[in-house]
Order: C-alpha cells, then structure tokens, then sequence
C-alpha cells in the first residue's frame, strides 16, 4: 500500500504528465510568460465550463476576494457580513480595505452560513454578504439571494472550495457555485480542487461592467496602459499556470467523481457510527469534497483520535481550529467566547480525513478500518 496523504498531487500529475510538460514546454518556447495566448484560452474555457458570463483571472483567490470588493464599490465603514467559521481569507481582506466584518455563525450540520441570521445582522452601513461554500459544496443560495435582494446588498461568493458543484434552485434553474451572486471568486492553490502548480485565482461575474471593472482593478486600474482610471492592485494569473489550468480543467469533472467516490465509502462506513457523524449535504446542492470533514462526538478528545491516525500512519486535519471573532488579529470587531455558538463548537469537532482525486481503495479500506478500531 502507498503511504496515504491527504493530498496526492504527485501521482496525479504523473498521471498527466504527457500534457502538462508539453504546456509548460510550449510557454518556454513561447516565451510570453504574462499575459501570453494560454492566459486568454484558459479564461474562455473556465468560462465555458462554469457557464458564467464573464471570467477574470488573477494571481490567487485571497486577491480575487479583495478586487471583488473593490469592484463592487465598498467604502472604509461599510459592514460586509462573514461567517464565523471560514479560512481568514474571507476576512482579512474585508479588513484590509477598512471595511467592518459582521461575522455570522453557520449551520451545524452542513457548516454553510445560517441564512436564518441574516436579516438580524444587517443594519444600514450593510453593503454585502460573503459566503463561502465550504468543503465543497454550495451554501443555500437561494435563501441568501432572497435576503440580499429585499435589502439590496451585493452578494460575493467565496468559491475557492467548489468549484464545479451545481445548486439547483426550487424553480429548476441550475447554475455551478461561484457564478450566482454578484461576483464569485476562486483559486488554484495547488491543493484546490482545480490547483495549478503555484499561487492563481479567478473572479466570475454575469454583469459586463463589472467584469471590465474586475480587469481594471486587477491590471493597475488601468483600462488603458499607462493611464490609471482607479486605484488598482497587480494580480495576474502566470502563463504557465494558465496553460497548466487548461490541461487540468479537461480532468475536473472526473477528480469530483472520485473525490465522490472516496466519500461515499466514507459514509457508508460511518453513517450509523455513534460517534462519528458524516458531513450533511446542503439540500440542492451538489458536493465536490474538497473536504470530508466528520464531526467526531463530544466525548472523544479529538486530540488522542488524531493523533492514533498520525500513529497509523493516517494524516488528518483540522480545518478550523480557531472561529475568526476569536483569532487575535480580529478580536477588536467584538468577538467573545459563546458569541458564536455553532462556530466555535466546531472548531472543537472537527476533523477532516484523506480525500484526493488519487485514492486507493485499499487505502481507504485500512483508513476507515484503523478508525472503526479506534472505538472498539
Ligand atoms: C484557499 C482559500 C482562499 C484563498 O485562496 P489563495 O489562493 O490561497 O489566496 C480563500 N477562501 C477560502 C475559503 C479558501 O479555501
């Protein structure tokens, strides 16, 4: 048996290799290394495949979170409202432009952000809503849009986890993550879902002036060179990561299938443990596991559990130790401990194990038995 990850990024590309190396071969001969041909390719196939209006990309999804905001016109004071339990990311940048985090807490079950809290956090500074569609699948945007239009307040989707999920609205409509608010954003790190081999990102929205805005901010403010229509930020997505991204992206829907596979046998292995709870999925929502993340019961020191797997040889994660109210650099928005009930039980909870586009069965046979042992 291979050793086991929580990534196998190396005999996924080995897999590929044939493709990526002639890609990368073609950007060296080309030599055109920003903004060369692939750049402009790998956009129109991103937005092929999502079926969003516009693409735009840039050097990683954290920028594409803040070009977002700024596109969207938000001003030092205004309040975007976040989830509680996310990566910083999503915050930082909130903080970053002076805006003022309205941190939300999530949903036990299936960690999105509890629509039911919106309306009690907006007040009349409120300009946006973050969500993020954590662990791979989308959160309830339907309910999140009915809310956003009643106040008229831009929807922002952090996307960097789902890319390729599909939500289904109540009338039939069907749309992939990311390409339903107002802007959606994404990144490639390498252990995304859609990673490329260093740091990339992308923004999708289906309104054009926003989409120009978009590019403008990404490339200096500039619309046209050397002359500055706005204050912009330099976030570009490389060539070579381009040309990477267009022989992965024809892999996509095949890795969320084995990434679904992975987690099925997952829960049927778990699904009546009584202290392992699998993750719910979100009702109209598809799930391309990014994560698979269970929650393990209050009375088993998740600590111990962990480190048992590490002891196996079986890595695991924590993802996330810490809600953002009370990370040090965010307590001075007002989080307290029992601010967010649901948040920071979670991130006691926790604990997501091994699923990648590249696991063995035998693997995952002896993952699932080791944690059964573990209860025995
Ligand atoms: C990875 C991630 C980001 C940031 O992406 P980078 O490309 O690393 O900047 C933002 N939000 C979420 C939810 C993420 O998982």
């Amino acid at each position: 048996m291979q050793k086991i990850q929580m990534v196998d990024l190396k005999t996924q590309y080995q897999k590929i290799k044939g493709d990526v190396d002639a890609a990368i071969q073609e950007v060296l001969d080309q030599t055109a290394f920003i903004n060369g041909p692939q750049v402009k390719k790998f956009t129109e196939e991103l937005r092929e495949y999502t079926g969003a209006g516009y693409v735009v990309t840039c050097g990683n999804g954290t920028d594409a979170l803040q070009i977002a905001m700024m596109a969207l016109g938000f001003k030092p004071g205004d309040e975007v409202i976040v989830p509680a339990f996310t990566y910083v990311a999503t915050v930082e940048v909130i903080a970053l432009l002076g805006l003022k985090p309205v941190f939300i807490d999530v949903i036990e079950d299936t960690f999105e952000l509890d629509f039911n809290q919106l309306e009690s956090k907006i007040t009349d500074k409120t300009v946006g809503i973050v969500t993020v569609h954590l662990y791979g699948q989308c959160s309830n945007m339907e309910e999140i849009l009915k809310v956003a239009e009643l106040y008229n307040l831009k929807v922002i989707e952090d996307n960097a986890q789902a890319i390729g999920a599909v939500y289904t609205f109540s009338n039939g409509r069907k749309a992939q993550a990311g390409t339903m608010g107002d802007i959606g954003t994404t990144s490639f790190f390498p252990s995304k879902n859609l990673g490329c081999y260093g740091d990339g990102g992308a923004m999708f929205t289906n309104d054009a002036s926003l989409a120009e805005k978009l590019h403008m901010i990404a490339n200096h403010g500039q619309k046209k060179k050397y002359y500055h229509d706005s204050i912009g930020v330099n976030s570009r997505l490389d060539t070579m990561q381009a040309a990477i991204l267009s022989v992965k992206l024809k892999h996509l829907n095949r890795y969320s299938k084995a990434r679904n596979e992975v987690a099925l046998r997952y829960d049927l292995a778990f699904a009546n443990h009584s202290k392992v709870r699998i993750p719910k999925r979100v009702k109209n929502s598809s799930h391309v596991f990014h994560q698979y993340t269970i929650r393990l019961d209050s009375s088993i020191n998740r600590d111990e559990f962990k480190e048992y797997l590490a002891q196996k040889g079986i890595p695991s994660m924590i993802y996330y130790p810490l809600p953002l109210h009370l990370q040090k650099a965010y307590l001075n928005y007002g989080g307290k401990e029992g601010g967010f009930p649901i948040a920071e039980k979670l991130c006691k909870q926790v604990l997501s194990l091994p699923i990648h586009t590249e696991m063995g069965q035998d693997q995952q046979e002896y993952i699932i038995e080791q944690i059964l042992n573990f209860f025995v």
